[in-house]
């Protein structure tokens, strides 16, 4: 018998807020250990948490991005546990009043070649709730070291349905959240600063039925390729474990990353395990219609709907789109170029090609490039710079140095050709002259071309190019040496 696998994702995000969720301490990743705690935060008696509006706000948007419900009141419950992680011994979450409902997300499947659109599906989500971050347990041979510091942060936990139907769409649908939210200036999502993690719930059926097997959980995969992996194996493991007539147990298993197999860990809780009780120290959030709209007002475009607005408005082939959209500094300033001067496609080439290579090949070391807000190249010199290669007063190639010379000075496109002395040549006599000693000193290709090998005049006015320093205007060119070789 075939099977056929059933995944649903619960993704927990580090929301991007100056401080923790219940109380005024700042957070930042990398700090000395158990600096950036308070009583609040290690559960002294007589403390009290006070909400953080920012992380509420920015639920919210979540929300509003990706088409959930967000109720008129939503409230907070105490989920408990005996563990070091958590100093107060429960954990302040959401159970049955989150602040998002449903929902939906866009993933898109890997196309046959990059240059080809992938499958579009759509992936409900369950849910989504606010709940605080707990610490992190570092274990040694024969002890475990606690560090506080990342306790109480903001932490949004994202449930989809078990809709996902294999491991390459477990990863559409993580980077299509990972854009989303650091777009919407939610999360960073850095996954090796721990700010996007991953529990992975996965079940195989018989194909063509449509029951929810027993499932086993994956918990804490703290990158895309581990999900991938970590999922693809428990589909192979729970296969064949039905296929030799075994029973699938209801777990939660570990997944060993160098080894590259997943291990029983314990048997899975359950929600009554919890204990879970309304918190009687926080009051429930109402939220008005007000909030929502504000909020609504204020979310970026989802990187699907801008590609399919730039293929459809700016005639932008799919691969230029699938490079620009997904960065919204980068997409910014290709539209503000654009509403300089209008030739979307050439302007769209030198943004994602130049622009993208010379961002990459800067900034400070170990930083990734610099970011696009900081291009000593504007929108308003790339388009002027397209306009000079349209008017014909550089050639293409020209263009090319212009370019760097822009990124590197912050200089008008027009002032560096004016300086440089870099305008194409219309003056025919001169390049005449020099067609003339090109076609003169190389009669191979000369021969070449009248014996009827059309690309051999490639070479020649690669001559004349090399001697006018790239200032000879193609079209002139071509022009005269087609005259010249009697053609
Ligand atoms: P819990 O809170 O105990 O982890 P939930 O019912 O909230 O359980 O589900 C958590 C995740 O598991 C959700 O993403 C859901 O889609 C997924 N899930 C539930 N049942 C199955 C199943 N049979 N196979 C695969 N995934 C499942
Ligand atoms: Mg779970």
């Amino acid at each position: 018998m075939d099977y056929e696998p059933v995944i649903g994702l619960e993704v927990h995000v580090q929301l991007k807020t100056k401080t923790k969720m219940f109380t005024r301490v700042a957070y930042q990743y990398g700090e000395e250990p158990n600096t950036l705690t308070n009583p609040v935060i290690m559960g002294l008696p007589g403390t009290l948490p006070v909400l953080n509006k920012a992380a509420i706000e920015q639920t919210i948007r979540f929300g509003l991005l990706f088409g959930s419900e967000v109720p008129e009141i939503s409230k907070w419950d105490r989920k408990n546990y005996f563990y070091p992680d958590n100093p107060k011994n429960y954990q302040l979450s959401q159970y049955d009043q989150p602040l998002c409902v449903g929902g939906s997300v866009e993933i898109e499947l890997p196309g046959p070649s990059r240059n080809v659109m992938g499958e579009h599906k759509t992936i409900e989500l369950t849910r989504a709730h606010l709940e605080e971050d707990v610490g992190k347990l570092t274990h040694f041979e024969n002890d475990s070291l606690v560090d506080y510091n990342r306790a109480g942060t903001p932490l949004l936990e994202i449930v989809s349905e078990p809709v996902l139907r294999s491991p390459e769409e477990c990863v559409a649908f993580l980077n299509a959240l990972r854009v989303a939210l650091s777009n919407a200036g939610i999360s960073d999502c850095d996954m090796e600063k721990g700010q996007l993690r991953c529990d992975a719930n996965v079940s195989v059926r018989p194909v063509g039925s449509d029951i929810l097997n027993t499932r086993t959980e994956m918990k804490n995969l703290n990158s895309v390729a581990h999900v991938r992996d970590a999922v693809a194996y428990e589909i192979q493991r729970q296969t064949k474990v039905y296929q030799d007539g075994g029973r699938v147990v209801q777990e939660t298993r570990r997944w060993n990353v160098d080894g590259g197999f997943t291990s029983s860990l314990r048997s899975k809780e359950h929600a009554h395990d919890y204990r879970y009780f309304p918190d009687p120290d926080l009051m429930p959030v109402k939220i008005p219609q007000e909030t929502k709209d504000r909020l609504l007002g204020d979310l970026p475009e989802l990187q699907f709907d801008m590609q399919r607005r730039f293929m459809e408005d700016y005639g932008l082939p799919y691969t230029l789109t699938s490079v620009l959209c997904p960065d919204l500094p980068l997409a910014r300033f290709f539209e503000a170029a654009v509403a300089v001067y209008n030739k979307p496609r050439q302007i769209a080439n030198y943004v994602a090609n130049d622009l993208l290579r010379e961002l990459a090949e800067s900034g400070n070391e170990g930083e990734g490039g610099m970011p696009v807000s900081e291009s000593p190249a504007s929108p308003e010199s790339i388009a002027g710079l397209v306009q000079l290669i349209d008017d014909g007063v550089i050639s293409s190639q020209i263009a090319k140095a212009v370019f760097a010379e822009m990124f590197k000075t912050g200089k008008a496109p027009g002032d560096i050709v004016e300086a440089k002395g870099l305008k194409q040549s219309t003056d025919t006599g001169e390049i005449e002259g020099i067609c003339r000693e090109v076609i003169a000193n190389n009669p191979k290709p000369v021969e070449q071309f009248k014996a009827g090998n059309e690309k051999a005049i490639n070479a020649l006015k690669g001559q004349v190019m090399k001697a006018t320093r790239g200032k000879a205007n193609p079209k002139m060119l071509d022009d005269l040496l087609r005259k010249l070789l009697g053609d």
